[in-house]
């Protein structure tokens, strides 16, 4: 990219998120030079989000700043970790200066709420797509794997499922969408608190990104376990609860980027915890329990049980 347009990026970038003790050299050099606190691991992931893939190539670029951001900020807090640091691989059709104002307001009003710096990134030109990597510190006993679950362990997931692949429904059949829906699937907030209250405590951990039922799966195979969930038990918006108490429960259950932790507590953990997450404010609902049977069995509310999961739907996934 030509230097006016990489000088531009550069100046919205350099100074739009917090500035860290623990970096000692952030943007402007071949690498940034970081410094973990001694006695925690570092927790590093990355994610790709590709017009017309994962977004809609005419998104609100404030939105995508912020969901870019929240989507890794949430594998964080799936982990446990605390995030620090983050980079951004940028690949850009051209450099739309409003374009990216608006990216950059979504993006660093996020960091700046979980005091994360942005410490370096790269910047093509091509067809627009955002590569993010963040960086966090979690105590290596403490960090949330998905394989520790055991027989018996009671079941929960954080806020509500399946409002964001409903609002992705209406907007694809271009009916209105009701605005807590849409900022369901525009605005995910990572629930990075809750993640730290739960490290060392919690089981297992998984974020809600492809839907309830196939991440909860991951957890079961990496525990050697099964599943079972209590429909009746899902804390679900009133536009999904409707739609479920008319026979689809597809959006709570196979439906894509909620970004809520979904995790697993020993039995005589579960009061202690559950009443830390209430002082703390993080909403969590029981759904189910851990079980030695393999497979995830779905229990209805009049009872019925199934093993098959709803689908049918379209999501922005890869
Ligand atoms: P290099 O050729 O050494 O990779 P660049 O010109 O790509 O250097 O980047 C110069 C500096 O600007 C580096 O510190 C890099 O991390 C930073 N940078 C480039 N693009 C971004 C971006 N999109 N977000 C944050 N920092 C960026
Ligand atoms: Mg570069």
């Amino acid at each position: 990219m030509p230097v006016s347009e990489f000088d531009l990026i550069r100046r919205y970038f350099a100074t739009a998120t917090p500035a860290r003790d623990d970096v000692l050299l952030g943007i402007g050099d071949d690498c940034a030079l970081l410094a973990p606190p001694p006695g925690r691991v570092l927790a590093v992931t990355t994610d790709t989000l590709v017009a017309g893939r994962h977004f809609l190539a005419d998104a609100d670029p404030c939105a995508l700043g912020h969901k870019s951001l929240a989507v890794n900020l949430s594998d964080l807090a799936a982990m446990g970790a605390e995030p620090a640091w983050v980079t951004l691989a940028l690949t850009l059709p051209s450099a739309d200066t409003g374009w990216l104002e608006a990216f950059v307001r979504g993006f660093a009003a996020l960091a700046g709420a979980q005091g994360v710096q942005l410490v370096g990134g790269d910047t093509t030109r091509g067809p627009l797509s955002i590569t993010i990597q963040v960086h966090g510190f979690v105590a290596p006993q403490a960090a949330l794997r998905r394989g520790g679950a055991r027989a018996g362990d009671r079941l929960f997931v954080s806020g509500s499922v399946g409002g964001a692949a409903l609002a992705l429904r209406l907007m694809q059949r271009r009916q209105a969408v009701p605005d807590a829906l849409r900022q369901r699937l525009n605005r995910p907030q990572p629930r990075v608190a809750l993640g730290r209250l739960l490290a060392g405590r919690a089981s297992a951990a998984i974020d809600v990104s492809d839907g309830l039922v196939a991440d909860l799966r991951h957890v079961c195979e990496a525990s050697g376990l099964g599943a079972h969930i209590e429909l009746a038990r899902l804390p679900l918006l009133p536009e999904v609860a409707a739609v479920a108490a008319a026979g689809d429960w597809s959006a709570p259950l196979a439906g894509g980027d909620d970004y809520e932790l979904l995790f697993t507590l020993a039995p005589q953990r579960a009061a202690e915890l559950v009443a830390a997450c209430a002082d703390a404010g993080e909403p969590i609902q029981e759904i189910g329990y851990m079980a030695d049977e393999p497979g995830v069995r779905l229990i209805y509310p009049d009872g019925r049980i199934s093993e098959d999961v709803p689908d049918g739907f379209d999501h922005f996934k890869s």
